[in-house]
């Protein structure tokens, strides 16, 4: 039996990081990029009107009045060049033409019978957005290993961009494993239960990022698991659940030493979730994940997810950590650390947590109304009010609700 961190450090030295593709710029929104991105031009490539307004040149200053020489909407530009008490119309954006070097916005400017008067003094070189003052040419503007965001998007557009190499997305191939299995969509009948893990994991694998790949459910015997252990290594990784434990029908581990793959462990100390191996298989990584539904989450949330987000070139692998008051006392008296589902609030800038009801490993039911684990020590109990460390499932709930705004 291994702890928790030698088995994340285990998974993620054999994560390797995945091939690079390019693809649409929108398809690498919330994907990592592989290359390192430099400007081809300036950004604003020439000096722009910040303001609807008038141009003018500011050695000029001293004067009372500018003539109206001519006017420059964006998108176009003024071939001839203003001359000193000449002024030009302007608009947002609209390149400022050579002989001017300050703009002053219409509210700034009274209309006369010959053109315009300044109604307060205008600084010299005021509202015009300089060339080059976003972004310079040869600039690093979005380095390799980065996460896409619409902004990093908008600006990869702004130089001309209209696709980029990001990392693949990790296919992964998920089996489910059980006799008593049917199929989704089915009405369960007495002794057997809907294959609800290939779903929950496949809705994990979207989450992180990846491509899951439902292989189906392989049945209770070592023939039918090799072939499906088999046929899941198409996919980048292969995750199985069920089957992993001590029972007369637990077919993984051997089916997966039977083909030549080799275990590097199996067991990890915590609750829910202890029933876990890992195996390379062809150099490929499996997990074998237990079969009950919140055992399988859990375990895919310590030790799946974190290898999915580094193979697909992210950094930041690992869920945020908030320190929470708790609202009841919470104890371990056992001898493995225990991931208690907690419901997660904020009240007051203060985080709150308490346990949301059942424990027990089959209860999908209280893991929906959680967003957070709690990591309880073996042999520990934390008492009511005092506070303690909560990985955040989700940060939905601190966002702001529809109600702050209308009734
Ligand atoms: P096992 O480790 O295969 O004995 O499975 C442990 C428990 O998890 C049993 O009660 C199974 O019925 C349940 N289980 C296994 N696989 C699944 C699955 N794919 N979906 C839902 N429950 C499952
Ligand atoms: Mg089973």
């Amino acid at each position: 039996m291994v702890s928790i961190e030698e088995a994340q450090r285990v998974i993620l030295s054999n994560s390797p990081l995945l091939l690079s593709e390019t693809v649409p710029l929108l398809q690498g929104l919330g994907r990592v990029i592989a290359e390192d991105v430099h400007a081809p031009w300036d950004i604003p490539t020439t000096d722009n009107s910040a303001m609807d307004g008038y141009a003018f040149s500011s050695t000029s200053s001293g004067r009372e009045q500018w003539v109206i020489a001519g006017f420059i909407p964006a998108g176009s530009e003024l071939v001839t060049s203003v001359a000193t008490g000449e002024a030009v119309k302007i608009m947002t954006g609209a390149p400022i033409p050579s002989g001017c070097d300050t703009v002053v916005p219409f509210e700034e400017v009274e209309l006369t019978a010959i053109g315009i008067r300044l109604v307060s003094k205008v600084k010299p070189g005021a509202h015009i957005r300089k060339q080059g003052e976003d972004v310079r040419a040869n600039d690093l503007v979005v380095k390799a290993g980065s996460l896409l965001r619409p902004q990093e998007i908008g600006l990869l557009v702004s130089l001309g961009r209209t696709e980029v190499t990001v990392y693949q997305k990790v296919r992964v191939a998920i089996l489910a494993t059980g006799d008593e299995l049917l199929g989704v969509g089915t009405t369960p009948s007495s002794g057997r239960i809907i294959n609800s893990n290939s779903y929950s994991l496949a809705a994990q694998v979207l989450e992180a990022g990846g491509e899951p790949i439902m292989i189906g459910i392989a049945a209770d015997s070592k023939e039918s698991t090799m072939g499906k252990i088999v046929e899941g290594l198409a996919a980048d990784i292969l995750i199985t659940t069920g089957g992993v434990s001590v029972g007369d029908c637990d077919f993984v581990k051997e089916s997966i030493q039977k083909l030549g793959g080799t275990l590097l462990f199996w067991k990890v100390r915590m609750k829910p979730g202890k029933p876990v191996a890992f195996a390379l298989l062809e150099s490929k990584p499996i997990f074998a994940l237990p079969g009950n539904p919140v055992a399988t989450m859990v375990a895919f949330e310590m030790f799946v997810r974190p290898s999915l987000l580094k193979m697909m070139g992210h950094s930041r692998i690992f869920r945020p950590v908030v320190r929470a008051t708790l609202g009841e006392e919470m104890r371990n008296n056992g001898d493995r650390p225990h991931l208690v589902r907690v419901g997660v609030t904020l009240q007051h800038g203060v985080y709150r947590a308490t346990n949301t009801g059942n424990q027990s490993s089959a209860n999908l039911a209280s893991l929906t109304r959680s967003n957070g684990l709690l990591m309880l020590d073996s042999n520990t109990t934390i008492v009511s009010e005092s506070t303690a460390d909560i990985t955040l499932l989700d940060r939905d709930f601190e966002m702001g609700s529809i109600s702050n705004v209308v009734a």
